[in-house]
């Protein structure tokens, strides 16, 4: 979990694009930086209401700070895919390895993942998405559907159809591998 914290390269703070954008911009700015479902090249897709959930904003407050990141030309944006224009982060690969999905399965976990109810939630998933992963926006192949929220932490969500995302496979290990197991 410590590598969605440190992420961040200190050239961010001589930038002055990140200087002349207004204080809650630069919250949103670092909040874009350290999300865990931006891409390599930079590209985030933002699921609808996560941002300001985990902001704690208002929809306004967050469209008003995005405006303000693209107005100094931090971003740039195209509906609610977001591209970084300053490169303020850290390569990566300095995640702790701690991949073990298949560790992370009870008998239980197991057998809610193979139930009917959560088939249908990974097929409205991917339907949503357009078969499109949403980090390398590769479309079709093997797809898999991520809990943004824990699958474990936040039973509640399990079956949420805006707490799922559309990764490729390859991506959703990377993601794993960076982030840990949920
Ligand atoms: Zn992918
Ligand atoms: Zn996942």
């Amino acid at each position: 979990m410590a590598s969605r914290y440190s992420k961040i390269q200190s050239t961010l703070w001589t930038s002055d694009k990140f200087n002349a954008a207004k204080e809650f911009s630069k919250i949103v700015y670092l909040y874009l930086l350290s999300c865990p479902h931006g891409n390599s090249a930079g590209f985030f897709k933002l699921p609808e209401g996560y941002a300001t959930t985990d902001l704690k904003c208002s929809q306004q407050r967050y469209e008003n700070a995005i405006a303000d990141l693209k107005s100094v030309g931090l971003i740039e944006y195209d509906g609610d895919i977001v591209k970084l224009l300053e490169n303020h982060q850290k390569p990566s690969g300095f995640g702790v390895d701690h991949w073990n999905w298949k560790g992370g399965i009870t008998p239980q976990n197991a057998r809610i993942r193979h139930s009917a109810e959560y088939r249908t939630w990974r097929k409205s998933v991917f339907k949503r998405d357009n078969f499109t992963c949403q980090k390398c926006y590769r479309v079709g192949g093997k797809m898999q559907a991520h809990h943004i929220k824990s699958f474990s932490l936040h039973p509640a969500l399990r079956f949420e159809l805006s707490n799922g995302i559309t990764y490729c496979v390859k991506c959703h290990k990377k993601f794993h591998k960076e982030n840990g197991v949920n």
